[in-house]
């Protein structure tokens, strides 16, 4: 098979308004899409549909949605990591209020509450993502109880309409919107050099880094710029779909250690590993990082993406997170004990350099 691939084309066209039909979602996407939201609840087959947002989005939510009438009640209490204990008492609503749809209206957090109820009743979901974090995408869902997170993927928890409307995402901070988009960004980098990778997949993730780089930092200096807005939601899109359709590696994985045992948010940690993860596996995946500089604007890709960092005015070093110098070896050993796939070994000296390098803020090496 030739190794020449598609190469991204979205950051030529002007993203207007599109709608795209893949498997297994339908996905609309574009400004004022929420206007269609009565009709996505019953394309998805819903008549009593249930509203969930976090409570700093519940009046955004209400306000987006007066006027659907399908709409029956609102849970407005979604929580980061999805604990059991809120799925619990959003259950309690649904059944309440008879629902047969779920809405879910937010980032994250709320689109793993939609995801937490449908794995237990099989409801069709719409989602409305108003950040870049992708899970409205991927069949993954965490969900922490007594405080341990477990993660698992189930077709059962994919959102059946994918609703993005650009305006939504206007009032998301330039802070959240950086780090959350760096947070994409790294689904899209491992896609690239993914054991079970496939063209389509890293014309996405290509698209999508791209994308997202060239926004993120525009989003910044004008949070309510249109344009970069769309761009960066599209690119998050594509993102997410890498996430749900490829295994990740060491990136993705140290995070998960070092946002477990040191309790590190969740979008800056990614935002801080990343280059250092991309300078880990450069020399062992040289087809990913030339990929990955032309999606970026040129360079070498981990400076680049620490840069990126820079421009969004993301924290640098994972000591300002609140991880203790000592973790440094207790997060190198963690790393080691599970074995998992990597383009390149996992060796604990250059983890151990990587995440030193990550803790004090440094600029990554060429590698590790
Ligand atoms: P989030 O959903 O927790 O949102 C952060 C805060 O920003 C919340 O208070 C939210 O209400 C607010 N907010 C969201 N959109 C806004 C907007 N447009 N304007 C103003 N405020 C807004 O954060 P997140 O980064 O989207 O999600 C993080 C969670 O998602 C984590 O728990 C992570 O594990 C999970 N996640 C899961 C997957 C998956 O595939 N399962 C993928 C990525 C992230």
């Amino acid at each position: 098979m030739s190794t020449r691939r598609p190469r991204p084309s979205i950051g030529a066209e002007t993203v207007d308004r599109f709608v795209y039909r893949g498997l297994p979602a339908h996905v609309v996407f574009g400004h004022g899409t929420r206007a269609g939201l009565g009709e996505a609840i019953a394309r998805v087959g819903g008549r009593r549909a249930l509203l969930l947002s976090t409570p700093h989005q519940a009046e955004q939510a209400r306000v987006a949605t007066t006027g659907v009438d399908a709409i029956v009640a609102a849970f407005a209490d979604a929580t980061m990591h999805t604990p059991v204990e809120v799925t619990e008492r959003a259950l309690s609503v649904v059944q309440e209020a008879q629902a047969d749809c779920l809405v879910a209206f937010g980032g994250g957090s709320t689109i793993g509450l939609g995801k937490a109820l449908a794995l237990r009743t099989d409801l069709p979901q719409v989602a409305i993502p108003t950040t870049y974090a992708g899970s409205e995408m991927t069949p993954i869902l965490g969900q922490t109880e007594n405080g341990r997170k477990i993660t698992l993927r189930s077709d059962k928890v994919l959102p059946e309409l994918v609703l993005y409307d650009v305006d939504l995402t206007l009032g998301l901070p330039a802070g959240i919107s950086g780090t959350s988009g760096i947070n994409a960004i790294a689904h899209a980098v491992e896609g690239l050099y993914a054991e079970d990778s496939n063209p389509i997949m890293r014309m996405m993730a290509g698209a999508g880094i791209a994308a997202l780089a060239k926004a993120l930092p525009q989003i910044v200096v004008q949070p309510r710029d249109l344009e970069a807005r769309s761009e960066a939601l599209y690119g998050a899109w594509l993102c997410g779909t890498v996430l749900g359709s490829v295994g990740m590696a060491i990136h993705h994985k140290l995070c998960h250690t070092l946002g477990g045992t040191f309790d590190l948010p969740h979008a800056e940690t990614h935002t801080i590993i990343l280059p250092h993860a991309v300078a880990y596996n450069a020399a062992a995946a040289p087809e990913a990082m030339a990929r990955l500089s032309e999606a970026l604007g040129g360079g070498v890709p981990a400076g680049a993406l620490f840069d990126l960092g820079r421009a969004v005015h993301a924290p640098a070093a994972l000591r300002d997170l609140g991880m203790p110098e000592e973790g440094i070896d207790l997060a190198a050993d963690l790393a080691m004990q599970t074995p998992y796939w990597n383009p390149r070994p996992i060796e604990r000296a250059g983890i151990r350099q990587l995440i030193a390098a990550a803790w004090a803020g440094e600029r990554p090496a060429a590698t590790y």
